[in-house]
């Protein structure tokens, strides 16, 4: 079975199919509130003591290698995909993709590979908030144009290179040099397109038809503070990855939420306050992994359509309400209420989450912190390590069977099959670098979930920037960048 948690954690995990049949009862494994011992120390024990859902991949074939992935099939190492993912291989947070590889925060794309903050593209590569493109390579905010390479701020063009208009003729002829089939000449590709979109005006910050919004990568959001990577949503505070909610704060990695507050990981929520995981959950307090309307319940674990319980006992509505308040009271009294459950409760070491894409730390910082850390385990390593041809025409399919070397973090990695033969029919030299790598790559080239005070370069007016002052990017304001694209 392929599952999120590390072997060495001390939780009974079970397989999808087992933890959905009707075999077993979560509340069997119940306790009663210890108004003598603090609530966190009874709810580790029930952790340790409940069977817990080993991933979450629900109605897929053939991606057993995937988590928080709906719906889809034949996909590979790929993470949060809704709405029939299909051949996705390194994808991350993606919405109606198919066909793609090492693709970030990428919507209705198809035979895309290497983009991030992208939207109905098709037959692009290494691209960067993109929209409605196709038959393009390096470009950087772009839209409608198709057969461009290493352009920016490109409104319904076609055939141009670096921001030039070149004949049909010419583009091919040009674009035949480019060698992107060979590793050293791609790398060199990479390097002058980043240079290139250096040369231009970057927006300040993605904040596409918001109102009384602030934040980056937002879009049709209203009266919202603090929000990051978030669609069609308004009242939220605080909030970062979601979409089509309203009224939340302090929350992460969600849609369809409603007053939720200290919350994540979930799809349909009401008032869920420090819970974890419990999509469709109601009035849901301090839970873990809870489903099927699960709704009023305390400090439950692995719930379905669980009522009125709490540590995995269950009550009439007339108990819970009397008892919830004086647990709440005993919390408060302790410290513990009103705060998201502590980090050293995580089963995962910092640097082995998306946290660590988001804002790194070191390993002193994260002790510091009191942060958990797993030290990578290196024991079954094989040291018979493969190179891989400078040209994609000389890799044979063997190079599946072997164990490549990545040249950033010199962890072991594979290529598969069906990502050889993808880059073979784009014409693309094969990554050098793991998948991990790969993804903290695009990660770090996105707007980071902040915003720095700095001054446009071209009106000086004050604004709020995704690019810190020492930043190499030229920032305009909102005006002036659409002022320098129309
Ligand atoms: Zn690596
Ligand atoms: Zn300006």
């Amino acid at each position: 079975m392929i599952t999120i948690f590390h072997p060495d954690e001390p939780y009974i995990v079970i397989c999808t199919s087992c933890f959905w049949s009707d075999q077993w009862d979560p509340l069997t494994y119940g306790q009663t509130y210890d108004f003598s011992r603090p609530f966190t120390d009874q709810f580790v024990e029930l952790l340790h003591r409940v069977p817990l859902i080993g991933l979450i991949n629900l109605n897929t074939e053939k991606s057993e290698y995937c988590h928080r992935i709906f719906s889809g099939r034949n996909n590979y190492l790929s993470f949060i995909a809704i709405f029939e993912p299909e051949n996705l291989y390194y994808t991350y947070y993606t919405i109606s993709c198919k066909d793609c590889v090492d693709v970030t925060n990428c919507q209705y794309c198809e035979r895309c590979y290497e983009l991030t903050d992208s939207e109905r593209c098709y037959q692009c590569a290494f691209g960067n908030r993109i929209k409605n493109c196709r038959d393009s390579m390096f470009l950087e905010d772009c839209v409608g144009c198709s057969h461009c390479y290493r352009c920016k701020n490109l409104h319904q063009k076609s055939y141009c290179i670096e921001n030039k208009q070149y004949s049909k003729e010419a583009y091919e002829a040009e674009i035949h040099t480019k060698h992107l089939d060979s590793i050293a000449a791609l790398a060199q590709q990479q390097k002058m397109a980043q240079n290139f979109h250096l040369t231009l005006p970057h927006r300040a910050a993605v904040r596409i038809n918001c109102e009384y919004a602030t934040g980056a990568n937002i879009y049709n959001c209203r009266e919202s503070t603090n929000i990051f990577d978030f669609y069609e949503s308004e009242r939220m505070v605080h909030c970062a990855q979601g979409e089509v909610s309203h009224d939340c704060m302090d929350c992460f990695g969600f849609g369809k939420g409603e007053f939720c507050y200290e919350s994540t990981s979930f799809m349909g929520g009401q008032l869920l306050r420090f819970c974890i995981d419990c999509t469709t959950g109601s009035d849901m307090l301090y839970s873990y992994s809870c489903f099927q309307n699960s709704e009023h319940c305390f400090g439950c674990v692995s719930l379905k359509r669980g009522s009125y319980c709490i540590l995995n006992t269950q009550y009439t509505q007339e108990e819970y309400e009397s008892l919830v308040p004086k647990i709440i009271a005993h919390m408060r009294y302790i410290g513990e209420w009103g705060s998201f459950f502590p980090p050293s409760l995580s089963p995962y070491g910092y640097n082995e989450t998306e946290g660590a894409t988001f804002s790194a730390v070191s390993e002193e910082q994260a002790a510091r912190l009191g942060l958990r850390w797993r030290i990578p385990n290196t024991q079954h390593r094989i040291q018979q390590i493969a190179s891989i041809p400078d040209r994609i025409t000389d890799v044979v399919d063997t190079i599946v069977d072997t164990i490549l070397h990545c040249a950033a973090c010199g962890k072991q990695f594979k290529i598969i099959l069906q990502e050889l033969n993808f880059l073979r029919d784009l014409k693309v030299a094969l990554p050098t670098c793991c998948p991990d790598c790969r993804h903290r790559t695009r990660m770090a080239s996105r707007a980071p979930f902040q915003l720095w005070k700095r001054n446009c370069q071209k009106c000086s007016k004050e604004m709020d920037a995704s690019y810190a002052p020492e930043r190499p990017e030229i920032v305009y304001c909102e005006n002036c960048y659409l002022a320098s694209v129309y």
